[in-house]
């Protein structure tokens, strides 16, 4: 098993992303997240938002510029130490990303993978211990759902399968948690509920949260920092009560 991941810090140094050398889809960007810190990134699709949290995770090597986790440059890492620095990263993917047809205890013990050997890995999906089976029922208690610990997963609602999701990345222990549109398929009483969830479990356990949003509402309401992306590039960072109602309109405008 790999050592703890500390929370988890990132700098971009003026990152573009260009795929198949077409337009850029995030254009000379930098930024600096602290360990712990919580950041929303808010923006109509297509600018830009996806790409960002894609190279903040490493799994997307920037065209240009460079992109560090906890002070250390990705691109200089080995093929080792990269998928060892990956598997802090907690990723919520915008389509889930579970396996429907297996229980939900499984997909989040698939959270710790990335951070065991091969065998270990495999035995644990076979036959998972006791602790991981008590580790996994205590996080799906914490989200909300503990009782359906041994549910096919595709038998739970939309919501549901997002605190799956959000369990299967707390269970891999990470350092941050990486959401992209964590609620676009969850309506919106629910998504409050999730986003509150997102926050409070990150606050918990120290985790730096980052999180792609188009709900401008939600992002201003709980989370102390914005970041607005158009284009590939930033328009504001700030503070919610400190970005004027233009720049939200603008950031919205064809
Ligand atoms: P957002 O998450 O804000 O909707 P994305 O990061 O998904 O934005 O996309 C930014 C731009 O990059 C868009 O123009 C999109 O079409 C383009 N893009 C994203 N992924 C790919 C890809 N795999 N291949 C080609 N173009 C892509």
């Amino acid at each position: 098993m790999s050592p703890p991941c500390g929370s988890a810090c990132f700098t971009l140094r003026d990152v573009t992303v260009r795929y198949n050398g077409g337009p850029a889809a995030l254009d000379g960007v930098s930024l600096r997240v602290e360990p712990g810190e919580a950041v929303a990134f808010v923006g109509p699709s297509g600018a830009g938002k996806t790409t960002l949290l894609r190279v903040l995770a490493g799994s997307h090597r920037p065209s240009g510029g460079t992109a560090e986790l906890n002070g250390r440059a990705l691109d200089a890492l080995s093929p080792s130490e990269l998928r060892e620095a990956r598997a802090c990263i907690g990723f919520v993917h915008q389509d889930l990303s579970l396996i429907p047809n297996v229980r939900v205890i499984k997909n989040v013990i698939t959270g710790r993978l990335g951070r065991q050997s091969f065998w270990r890995s495999l035995r644990s999906m076979v036959l998972p211990s006791r602790d991981q089976v008590v580790t996994a029922h205590e996080i799906l208690d914490r989200v909300g759902i503990g009782e359906k610990l041994y549910e096919r997963t595709d038998r739970l609602s939309g919501g549901q399968q997002q605190r799956v999701a959000l369990a299967r990345a707390l269970f891999q222990e990470p350092g941050a948690l990486l959401a992209d549109e964590p609620v676009s398929s969850v309506d919106p009483a629910r998504a409050r509920d999730v986003i509150g969830l997102l926050r409070a479990v990150s606050e918990e356990r120290k985790l730096t949260l980052l999180c792609s949003l188009h709900d401008l509402a939600l992002a201003r309401e709980f989370f102390p920092r914005l970041i607005g992306v158009r284009q590939g590039r930033f328009m504001f960072d700030a503070p919610p009560t400190e970005v004027a109602p233009r720049s939200f309109d603008h950031l919205y405008r064809m």
